[in-house]
């Protein structure tokens, strides 16, 4: 199991830096997603780990020692792309076979390497078609296939579940994962889907124009996130982002804004809030509430908006129109610096 180091991993593109001062160390074994926006730099992460560019600055270390020195095909990183880049004119077991064809491994070693990866992939009836003639799924176990049967010491994902139909998308994660877990490779995986960061990874780091704003647990970026980006970002509907003073911005779940009625912590709240509905949403397994503040925010030209997220077992005890109380706890609501964008400590900041 190795261990990747990206030390203050630089990346110019003439006056574009499309990494920017990069420090990330990856677990042994880790699968670890890069997330951000598109055009926040994750995909020249890859190939500046791959080898396939040269930093400007900075250096790649694998299990300690730099590898900036060693060309793209004696690295020993296996890269999957959002396309599969299957060669189309083989079969899927030439597919498979191709990487230990071109690094002349001896015949007599292929067979059991290619058995091994296409039991443990579950494609051994899929060997002599085309890859044409496959599903998108299908295809993809078949780029994961021929990855692994070079025993990779790292393995580099550049999204590659995005061209898969939303359907199958979830059931190639878990298989991605339990593969994952199987083989115990040290796993690079870059996304711009937060679901899928949040569902697949140990670790997330989040970019944003080549810059590093958070490394933490799926948990972490959720619960506390490092700054405005991180909360902004993470999370579907994104954390309400609400102006306090000249100074502060109080951030909110959907979830953590309760209806006073129904919150736990009676009086002393955060955010006190008199908000009109606008709009309500029922989505299967939960009611989304659009809201416009009226109180219990400083007057700031434009009124705020707001998202309340209600468990779907029951009618939400209002209806689109209604003015009603939301509430905030000071457990729940996370300070922010408005003019850094950094989290700021708890208990500042509190509306009266
Ligand atoms: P992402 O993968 O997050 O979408 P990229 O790493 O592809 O982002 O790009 C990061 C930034 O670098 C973008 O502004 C992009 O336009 C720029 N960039 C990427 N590759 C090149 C290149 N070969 N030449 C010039 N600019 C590039």
């Amino acid at each position: 199991m190795s261990v990747l180091t990206l030390r203050a991993l630089s990346k110019r593109y003439g006056r574009i830096h499309a990494v920017d001062g990069v420090n990330l160390t990856s677990g042994e074994g880790e699968l670890l997603a890069i997330l951000g926006p598109s055009g926040s730099g994750k995909s020249t992460i890859m190939r500046l780990v791959a080898g396939l560019e040269m930093p400007t600055s900075g250096d790649i270390l694998i299990d300690g020692k730099s590898v900036l020195g060693i060309p793209p095909k004696d690295r020993n990183v296996a890269m999957v792309f959002q396309s599969f880049a299957l060669y189309p004119h083989m079969s899927v077991r030439d597919n498979i076979l191709f990487p230990l064809v071109a690094r002349k491994v001896p015949k007599p070693l292929r067979q059991p390497k290619l058995d091994q990866v296409s039991r443990m992939l579950g494609i051994e009836d899929l060997l002599d078609r085309r890859p044409t003639r496959l599903s998108g799924g299908q295809q993809q176990k078949v780029a994961l296939a021929r990855a692994l049967v070079r025993d990779p010491e790292l393995f580099v994902f550049d999204e590659p579940l995005s061209s898969l139909d939303a359907k199958i998308r979830s059931q190639a994660r878990a298989e991605l994962r339990e593969l994952h877990d199987r083989t115990g490779i040290t796993m690079l995986y870059v996304t711009h889907d937060q679901i899928e960061a949040l569902g697949l990874a140990d670790r997330i780091a989040v970019i944003n124009q080549g810059r590093l704003h958070q490394v933490g647990t799926p948990r972490e970026l959720y619960m506390d996130p490092a700054d405005l980006f991180v909360a902004g970002f993470v999370g579907t509907p994104p954390m309400n982002l609400l102006p306090i003073d000249d100074d502060t911005i109080a951030g909110l779940r959907p979830e953590h804004l309760r209806l006073a009625s129904t919150a736990s912590a009676a009086g002393d709240y955060a955010l006190d809030l008199e908000v009109t509905v606008n709009q309500l949403e029922y989505l299967g397994s939960e009611w989304l509430a659009y809201g416009t503040v009226h109180s219990g925010l400083p007057e700031q030209g434009e009124p705020q908006q707001v998202i309340a997220r209600l468990p779907a077992g029951t009618e939400p005890p209002f209806s689109t129109g209604d003015r009603c109380r939301f509430v905030g706890t000071h457990q729940d609501v996370r300070w922010f610096d408005r003019n850094t964008g950094k989290r700021k400590p708890a208990a500042v900041g509190a509306v009266a």
